[in-house]
């Protein structure tokens, strides 16, 4: 089984601070900043047929997360783009997700690392469904406020709560955990956003304290093009047993349907249905696009 290979150990080639280097040998030191302080941001890219959807979004955003950590990751998005397509060619990949870093490097070991080298590793390898018959609980932690972490990056440091989260929830045999705001508003999973369908309209909480997920963009534009009324506000979590239909989205989740919050069920419905089937549709032109 391929999922038991530490990803350490596996085949193939890493795009690592501009060369491609065989993967056992993309290492740093245990002395390295990014490691030690959190000093490090990162992405979640899926490509299908061979071509990222939304390729330099991602890329653009790996040195936007970079920027609101105050270092510059030393490559353009056009050359990230470029970088990215040659790992998954050369790993000979079609439908699989990407996973650049960077991250602050080994020239010093304080809190104060302003001469660190930005090193940067795109690795890619092929990856199915993140979720399956999605049961969410609520987590013990929540998404902190914006005057209190950097919460538009997507920085290593603010996965540390999600870890804890997630590992609580499987713990008590759900898939995830949903995490409120930092003012008890629900906010999203551990590493995806969240949707309701309320009597025919789609509800989405306000990306304020989270990421605004290229997914969730895409899938609020199907939405609208679709016809369905979409509204981006505050969500109570007492407001989430008026849903009829509880979805997620992100480039690992796709749109997965939630079946369960804590003792709240629902039923995979027909918005969610459809969204599922428009979002295959355009990754698919993508994927064509791309042969
Ligand atoms: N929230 C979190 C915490 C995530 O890790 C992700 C995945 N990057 C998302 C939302 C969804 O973002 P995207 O659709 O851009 O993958």
């Amino acid at each position: 089984m391929a999922e038991l290979i530490p990803f350490d150990a596996r085949e193939g080639h890493i795009w690592y601070n501009g060369e491609m280097v065989p993967w056992r040998d993309a290492k740093l030191h245990v002395l390295t900043h990014g490691l030690h302080y959190g000093s490090c941001v990162f992405e979640g890219e899926r490509a299908y047929g061979g071509e990222v959807f939304k390729l330099t979004e991602h890329s653009q955003r790996l040195i936007d997360s970079g920027r609101i950590l105050g270092f510059e990751v030393p490559y353009s998005a056009a050359e990230l783009d470029r970088a990215t397509r040659e790992v998954i060619a050369r790993n000979g990949l079609s439908d699989c997700y990407v996973r650049p870093v960077a991250w602050r490097g080994s020239e010093q070991m304080g809190v104060s690392a302003q001469k660190s080298r930005i090193n940067v590793a795109i690795a890619a390898w092929e990856w199915g469904s993140y979720y399956s018959d999605l049961r969410l609980t609520r987590a013990k932690y929540d998404r902190p406020a914006p005057n209190t972490a950097p919460v538009k990056s997507k920085a290593a440091g603010l996965y540390m709560i999600c870890t804890i989260c997630k590992h609580e929830a499987e713990s008590r045999g759900f898939g995830d955990a949903l995490m409120l705001d930092y003012r008890g508003y629900v906010a999203e999973s551990t590493g995806a956003n969240i949707f309701m369908v309320i009597d025919g309209a789609i509800h989405t909480p306000i990306p304020d304290c989270f990421l605004d997920g290229l997914t969730r963009q895409t899938v609020i534009g199907l939405a609208r093009d679709a016809g369905y009324e979409v509204i981006e506000r505050h969500i109570k979590p007492e407001e989430l047993k008026n849903a009829q239909e509880i979805f997620v989205t992100g480039t690992a989740a796709e749109i997965t349907p939630v079946r369960a919050i804590d003792d709240l069920s629902y039923q995979q419905g027909p918005t969610t249905t459809r969204l599922m089937d428009d979002f295959r549709n355009l990754t698919r032109r993508v994927a064509k696009a791309a042969e």
